[in-house]
């Protein structure tokens, strides 16, 4: 793979990263939502829809550790959402 594609990669990871944060930042305002307005997901009750977004939130997160992986060495790319290069290989990301 050459560093065009490497980069190409890197570009189309990242952004499904960035959808699944805001998949994620959704399940946490559902769970704020729930505890504020218990009734708003009836008949399921505040604990099941707590659950429901608990195992989405878990979903999420597994797939953002398999995602958020370097295209050249498949390394996990670390806490940065937008790094400049590899900090396991150091391949130019961008
Ligand atoms: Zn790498």
């Amino acid at each position: 793979m050459d560093l065009t594609d490497i980069q190409k990669t890197y570009r189309s990871r990242r952004n499904r990263q960035i959808i699944i944060g805001l998949l994620a930042l959704l399940g946490f305002a559902a769970m704020l939502y729930i505890n504020v307005y218990p009734q708003a997901m009836a008949p399921l009750k505040p604990l099941q829809v707590v659950l429901l977004v608990l195992v989405l939130e878990a979903g999420m997160l597994i797939a953002s550790l398999l995602n958020w992986r370097c295209p050249n060495c498949n390394k996990h790319l670390g806490r940065g959402w937008n790094p400049k290069a590899c900090p396991k290989c150091g391949v130019e990301l961008r």
